[in-house]
């Protein structure tokens, strides 16, 4: 189904903070590319309804990854440390990685 310029769609609003009803302003390919919320009216990306990651979240994954490249968690990386495919995107890959010893990088290969 082809979205039209004025359509009402959930999406989250990082101003109310929640999944809000949203108008489309603009439309790529018949898919919603910009959006407006009905109950604050600020305009931004659509956002597929996803929550973006708060800087709170970003920096305690970034803080795990760090701790996992510099070997602090002994033993390997365990699950519950597997880092989430947001950050890939959302955080650059931390200058630490490039002094991580190779004795870590041949850990961190092995499968
Ligand atoms: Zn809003």
């Amino acid at each position: 189904m082809d979205f039209r310029l004025g359509d009402v769609i959930d999406d989250y609003c990082v101003k109310c903070r929640r999944l809000t009803n949203h108008s489309i302003v603009s439309l790529i390919d018949g898919a919603a590319a910009k959006v407006r919320c009905r109950t604050c009216y600020s305009d931004h990306d659509y956002r597929n309804e996803q929550a973006p990651p708060t800087k709170k979240e970003l920096a305690k994954q970034k803080e795990l990854y760090n701790a996992v490249l510099a070997g602090v968690i002994p033993g390997g990386i365990p699950d519950v440390v597997a880092v989430p495919d947001v950050v890939d995107s959302a955080v650059p890959v931390p200058e630490v990685a490039a002094e991580v010893p190779a004795a870590a990088l041949d850990k961190k290969k092995k499968k």
